[in-house]
């Protein structure tokens, strides 16, 4: 499969995107491991949060609100997205490279225009990292997996031991860092073998997850968004682990409306609903993953979304579809994150 034109999530395409921004401001987040760039791009006005006491502090004296109060008549909401943790995982990079050329020239890198887009992002702080993991990203020498085989997906992902074997998924993770087990590092490690997701959260051994724990403190969103690859996989959220119930029931709400949104733009099977609450009661226990570190950091929603990544094997999307996914779930994020601002108001939620 040719990759189509508006498909651009190279870390070329990110420089020039960033060279062109005039609407946004741009900040360097970090520099990778192996001293790569890694951006910030900011939309909308933003919230000076005054943070009394930090969140775990607040929640011990019983109000979350001496960490950030949001109930402020002018408090503007917040959210976070945040491509390629996992180098590998192009789709979301090439989403918010395409949402940022929307916003700057009024027309993707398709050439349309998205009134519906462009009307949900009103009113909020918006804050793009198109790809987290730039080193990852690097180590692939093309910008898509779609039509590739399985076996390529896995040698560029995770990479090969020293045997010449496939790491695979999840075993990939069995040493961390991985640097110093492997012939190939894989893609979903920085250049120091640190899979982003599963890093130390108490003592971060990568300035990208220091980066990102440090704004999620900062700027508080109230919705962060994780965008994975996750194979030929349908859709879906992951649910966050070790994070309170009632933001788990906030994670599968957005689930619904974005399963309703995609269901009314005609797509039948495009998007899976996660399951209400995670299941914790059994061994081995999940992971306490980035998501659940962003969201103890500042007790807000951080959501893992994985996306289809267009393999040439079962349940194959195309790209079209694909891209097609992210905006609906851009957009319907950026909708609940201005219905959060009205519960807060309404007292149904703090
Ligand atoms: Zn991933």
């Amino acid at each position: 499969m040719e990759t189509p034109v508006f498909w651009k999530g190279s870390l070329d395409d990110i420089e020039n995107t960033v060279r062109n921004i005039k609407k946004g401001k741009v900040k360097l987040l970090c520099k990778s491991a192996g001293g790569r760039n890694i951006y910030m791009i900011e939309y909308g006005e933003r919230n000076y949060l005054h943070h009394e006491a930090n969140y775990s502090s607040a929640t011990g004296a019983g109000n979350p609100k001496h960490y950030a109060d949001k109930t402020q008549a002018d408090y503007i909401p917040t959210v976070l997205l945040v491509g390629a943790t996992h180098g590998g995982e192009f789709e979301g990079t090439v989403a918010i490279l395409n949402l940022i050329n929307l916003i700057e020239t009024g027309v993707d890198f398709f050439g349309r225009e998205n009134d519906e887009i462009l009307s949900a992002m009103e009113n909020i702080n918006l804050l793009l990292i198109p790809c987290l993991n730039a080193d990852g990203r690097a180590r692939v020498p093309f910008d898509a997996f779609l039509g590739k085989d399985y076996k390529t997906f896995r040698y560029y992902s995770q990479g090969t031991w020293k045997d010449g074997g496939l790491c695979e998924y999840p075993n990939c993770k069995a040493k961390h860092p991985i640097k110093g087990h492997v012939d190939f590092l894989g893609s979903y490690f920085n250049d120091d073998g640190v899979n982003l997701m599963h890093d130390n959260f108490f003592f971060p051994m990568a300035e990208e997850t220091k980066a990102l724990l440090l704004l999620c403190d900062e700027r508080v969103p109230d919705v962060t968004i994780l965008l994975h690859g996750g194979g030929n996989t349908t859709p879906c959220f992951i649910q966050t682990k070790y994070v309170p119930t009632y933001l788990n029931h906030e994670i599968y709400n957005l689930a619904l409306q974005v399963k309703n949104a995609t269901e009314a733009k005609g797509y039948k099977d495009m998007f899976r609903v996660c399951e209400k609450e995670p299941s914790m009661d059994k061994y081995p226990p999940p992971s306490f993953n980035l998501a659940s570190a962003c969201s103890h950091i500042n007790g807000e929603m951080c959501i893992v979304f994985e996306s289809n990544q267009g393999l040439a094997i079962k349940n194959q999307h195309t790209p079209e579809q694909i891209y097609e996914m992210h905006l609906i779930l851009f957009t319907e994020t950026f909708k609940f994150a201005k219905e959060l601002k009205l519960r807060r108001k309404q007292n149904v939620i703090n």
